[in-house]
């Protein structure tokens, strides 16, 4: 079984369990394979963060797969374009038969695969891929033409329909691999080959040790803290901060279905000054935990043989967002120019952005003043635009690592619209800070901001940052945490300081009035290749 960044488990895992029960029937070991690939990370701008995560969730398994007796070998390989050769030649080492994984859908992994099974079967390995990621694998549903979904609402009813006509079939739970004697022979001959040891850090991902130790308490890696933090959004009235020191672990209460966080998710899900979502992100894309497990979690919860689109259930509506899941997935997999560079909407390739640098290599329109769009850009990054909403949660991805739905589409859209720079910037800054970035939900979510994507709401559907902030942190404590400068303030000036009172607390004056803003990317999205 190869195992990739995305399914870092034991617990209902496709490819894992097959290739476990094939092992057990034949009576032959199972060996699994897990390969670093520096040039890879560094090609799809993955964050230090997300690898030291993934190393950790390793050194994990490696404890977890020893106890079984199951060989668990970790190579770090360059260049990436001869990982397939090395797969093969791995196999053919220890004579194996069949290759088991779970799919990857962007395209450089798909070229892989393709690459491997050219090498593979003329010798007669066999390679069987599994569909593991989604709850519903791309190419199911499709519209009534067996064309891709390009707009999210009649493929999540499409997908609540197909996932309630074969339950069992969509939430199976894997069983888990079991030791079997071959292995432990295997294990007793080979043991120095598998002992290998997983690395503390790889080279160019290194993070300090103070962020390294802060991942390491906000984000616990392994199955078990994963299953906790699944149960203690199903199961906990508790809430904790949202802001600071999180505590993924604190759970405990009894289960109760009218109080939990799940049943005030489909009303407050949009609240970024308390702690209403499952933070589960990180866990997900890593594959820590499987999406079939939530699912399963939280219908046990509802009590119910069916999912529910009931949008008052906080369960439906959680549903739904991990149908978005699945949708931006299907995206990738139908469209796989969006994850090239391109935008969805073809036509908004000639959009004119302000910054130079960062779209020089794309060929995409320009205008605007070097070093003043540098500048621009680095306030964004830094959470010093002077919209405290968007510094607030600048910062807190920084801190963090990780974003509030809701604080990632105004950043976003604020970049896109008031700023106007080119989203791939954005959509690759992210990737670079996020414990959880993903390509295909990350290219979905600024696409979307960015109105290039899958989004039926023209462009002219522009955030206004200050009304989006009354909104989502009523209570000012968002802002007031990140924002030490702001932490006196207090009603409607802590969202909008005016320029006397910023200029007193030493909190920066708005880059660009929003009026302003919104009027030029209205101009610009209208005829995209003009000023
Ligand atoms: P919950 O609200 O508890 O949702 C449960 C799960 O459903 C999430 O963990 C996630 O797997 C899925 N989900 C929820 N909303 C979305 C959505 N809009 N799109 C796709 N999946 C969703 N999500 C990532 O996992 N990785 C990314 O790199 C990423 N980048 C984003 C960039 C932008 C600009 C935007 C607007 C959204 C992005 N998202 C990304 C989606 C979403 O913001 C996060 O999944 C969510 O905030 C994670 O918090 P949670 O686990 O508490 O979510």
């Amino acid at each position: 079984y190869w195992m990739r960044m995305c399914d870092l488990r034991l617990r209902d895992n496709k490819a894992l369990s097959r290739a476990s029960a094939q092992a057990q029937k034949h009576d032959i070991p199972l060996i699994v394979l897990f390969i670093i690939s520096p040039q890879d990370y560094i090609a799809h701008d993955r964050s230090a963060r997300r690898i030291d995560f993934v190393l950790r969730n390793l050194a994990i398994l490696k404890g977890s797969f020893s106890e079984l007796h199951i060989p668990f070998h970790v190579v770090v390989h360059t260049p990436r374009k001869t990982i397939p050769k090395f797969v093969l030649s791995f196999c053919e080492e220890h004579g194996v038969k069949t290759l088991f994984t779970n799919m990857e859908y962007e395209v450089d992994e798909l070229r892989r695969d393709i690459e491997i099974c050219k090498l593979a079967f003329p010798k007669g390995i066999r390679i069987e891929v599994m569909h593991d990621k989604c709850i519903v694998e791309p190419g199911v549903v499709v519209t009534k033409q067996e064309k891709a979904y390009a707009v999210y609402s009649p493929y999540q009813r499409n997908w609540m329909a197909t996932l309630n006509g074969n339950l069992s079939h969509f939430l199976e739970d894997c069983p888990l691999p079991v030791a079997n004697d071959s292995s432990v022979r295997l294990l007793e001959s080979l043991g120095p080959l598998f002992n290998s040891q997983i690395p503390e850090t790889v080279a160019g991902f290194e993070l300090t040790d103070e962020d390294k130790a802060k991942m390491k308490e906000i984000w616990p890696a392994g199955e078990t803290p994963a299953a906790h933090v699944l149960q203690r959004f199903l199961t906990t009235k508790k809430r904790s901060s949202q802001l600071g020191g999180v505590d993924p672990l604190a759970s405990g209460s009894t289960i109760c279905p009218k109080f939990n966080r799940i049943a005030k998710y489909g009303n407050e899900r949009d609240r970024i000054d308390s702690d209403t979502t499952s933070r589960l992100s990180a866990y997900l894309t890593s594959g820590i935990i499987s999406v079939r497990q939530c699912a399963r979690a939280s219908m046990l919860l509802m009590n119910s043989k069916k999912v529910e689109s009931d949008k008052a259930s906080g369960i439906g509506r959680w549903l739904q967002e991990i149908a978005w899941r699945d949708f931006y997935v299907n995206i990738v997999a139908f469209f796989p120019r969006v994850s090239m560079g391109r935008p969805y909407l073809e036509k908004f390739s000639q959009v004119v952005w302000e910054n130079h640098q960062a779209s020089s290599d794309s060929g995409i329109g320009r205008a605007g003043n070097d070093d003043d769009d540098v500048e621009t850009l680095k306030r964004w990054k830094t959470g010093m635009t002077g919209v405290p909403i968007v510094d607030a949660s600048m910062r807190c991805l920084n801190e963090m690592g990780w974003m509030h739905n809701r604080a990632r589409m105004i950043t976003a859209m604020y970049l896109t619209k008031d700023l106007m720079i080119d989203w791939r910037v954005g959509e690759r800054y992210f990737m670079e800070m996020l414990i959880d970035g993903d390509l295909s939900s990350n290219n979905g979510g600024w696409q979307w901001s960015a109105s290039t994507g899958v989004d039926p709401c023209p462009y002219f559907r522009i955030f206004n940052p200050y009304t989006q902030s009354l909104k989502v942190d009523p209570t000012g404590d968002f802002i007031r945490h990140w924002i030490p400068e702001l932490r006196k303030v207090r009603g409607p000036d802590l969202h909008n300081p005016s320029a006397a009172l910023a200029d007193k607390l030493g909190y920066p004056l708005p880059i660009i009035a929003h009026n302003e803003a919104r009027e030029r990317a209205l101009r610009r999205y209208k005829n995209p290749g003009e000023q």
